[in-house]
């Protein structure tokens, strides 16, 4: 699917949702693609990116942003302790704040740094045990947390399990956001982005739909 494939079928469901057109960001998930792929796409004009690591994000990014004007960066990966100094360079937002010492870490060095990226708090809403994120049962008490540490909290993430209906889990997410006066809402994948627009999605993080099937080898 061509970007602009992509960002109008986007808009048809921010006008079919009552949405204003444009609420929606795309993320263009560039992890792992090779280089010229991701160069198209910035002379397509596109500016918002994502990355799963901090080590690929760093071997790619810093000429990359040389080359083309505001560009911005969004962490979606796992993201350890010892490497949130170095995200801080890197990232705009991180997505996958998900555990309350690495909110505590990240509101530490943001008083070091005197800036911090946008927060997205990653709640598990399938409950898996080997995904990352805060149980819904805890959300409330995270979100609260991490207020409390004066963190720029911008909104919640999901990933929803591969062999579920997704929906439910944006709808999950969209009522803890509402109840805890959380305006966005990080979900929808190449999969199901127009889904999660439908339901409120603010930003949706699309990688193969963009760029083509990942190569991992
Ligand atoms: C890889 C990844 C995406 C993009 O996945 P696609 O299915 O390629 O669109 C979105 N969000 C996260 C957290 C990812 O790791």
């Amino acid at each position: 699917m061509s970007l602009s494939e992509i960002q109008s079928r986007i808009h048809s469901e921010e006008k079919r949702a009552n949405r204003p057109e444009g609420s929606t960001q795309l993320i263009a998930v560039s992890k792992i693609q090779p280089i010229d792929r991701v160069i198209s796409v910035l002379e397509e004009g596109h500016r918002l990116f994502g990355e799963n690591r901090v080590q690929e994000a760093a071997g790619k990014w810093p000429e990359l942003k040389d080359r083309f004007e505001n560009v911005s960066v969004h962490l979606l990966g796992p993201l350890q302790s010892n490497k949130v100094r170095q995200a801080f360079g890197l990232f705009d937002a991180i997505h996958s704040v998900d555990r309350p010492k690495l909110a505590t870490t990240i509101a530490r060095i943001a008083q070091e740094e005197g800036h911090c990226p946008e927060v997205f708090l990653q709640i598990n809403t399938g409950e898996e045990p080997q995904k990352a994120g805060v149980l819904p049962a805890r959300a409330d008490n995270f979100i609260n947390e991490c207020k409390a540490l004066d963190l720029p909290v911008a909104g919640l993430m999901c990933i929803p399990p591969a062999d579920e209906e997704p929906s439910l889990h944006f709808m999950l997410l969209r009522k803890i956001a509402e109840r805890n006066g959380i305006s966005g809402l990080s979900m929808g994948m190449s999969g199901d982005f127009e889904r999660a627009v439908a339901l409120g999605a603010t930003h949706v993080r699309v990688g193969s739909a963009i760029f083509g099937v990942r190569q991992y080898d």
